[in-house]
């Protein structure tokens, strides 16, 4: 069920009471968004007459012929009265984002947004791996698309999570290859949400290095990679005093 926004109309009298008291008249638009978010339109320019941004409150009253909304947020107060309406109605909304494909399960479209993929039917979502980018690839078990993600050699990995973990193909690939920089033991690839790090196995090693986005591209001399990152090339350890070069 995807969130309403209201859209009512008319000629309109908005007083708006805050450090000052604006009234303005004419034939506007009203947006009550589903955050409350409550936006009155004229007929010019993208900006609005009068707005409230995440109110604490919004009530709307209708008689069938006019309607009043109030909005309020502290001492700060918005009201739109119109004796005629023109139009009310509650049109469905989603948030909106790059379309990146088809949702599996019913075919609607999938966009990415703030680091999400989100179906805009179903209303499915889920979390991308940082610095991930979706591709035009199509997962071929669960039919999602899939992204590419670096994570010391770029893996291309359905963007469903539980498809296709992350931790796992940097596991399979990474677990153990490299060593300590503290006592020399083995690195374990482990994995908290969001997060997949190196850990050393030595029992009294507390030894802990996150893998970064980007590619390993080189040896840095403390034996450690050295990775090609966004902001640059950085050592594994991003505490080597001898660090990626230049
Ligand atoms: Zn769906
Ligand atoms: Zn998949
Ligand atoms: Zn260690
Ligand atoms: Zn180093």
């Amino acid at each position: 069920m995807p969130a309403r926004l209201r859209v009512l109309a008319g000629d309109c009298r908005v007083t708006e009471r805050g450090d000052r008291t604006r009234t303005h008249r004419g034939r506007v638009v009203v947006l009550i968004k589903p955050d409350n978010t409550t936006l009155v339109h004229d007929a010019d320019g993208y900006q609005p007459v009068a707005w409230l941004t995440r109110p604490e409150s919004v009530v709307v009253e209708g008689d069938g012929a006019g309607f009043t909304v109030t909005a309020r947020d502290g001492s700060r107060r918005l009201r739109v009265v119109a004796e005629a309406a023109t139009a009310s109605r509650a049109l469905p909304v989603t948030e909106a984002g790059i379309p990146v494909g088809t949702c599996p399960d019913d075919g609607g479209p999938l966009v990415r947004s703030r680091g999400d993929v989100v179906c805009l039917d179903c209303e499915r979502r889920w979390g991308l791996p940082a610095g991930a980018s979706v591709t035009d690839a199509t997962c071929e078990a669960c039919g999602s698309p899939k992204i590419r993600v670096e994570r010391g050699e770029a893996f291309h990995l359905c963007s469903d999570p539980s498809c296709d973990p992350l931790e796992e193909a940097v596991s399979d690939r990474f677990d153990r290859v490299w060593d300590c920089p503290d006592c020399g033991t083995d690195l374990a690839v482990r994995y908290a949400p969001g997060r997949v790090y190196l850990a050393c196995t030595a029992p009294d090693c507390e030894t802990t290095l996150s893998v970064p986005s980007g590619v390993a591209v080189d040896e840095c001399a403390c034996g450690l990679p050295v990775f090609e990152t966004a902001t640059g090339r950085r050592c594994l350890d991003g505490t080597c005093p001898v660090g990626g070069g230049t």
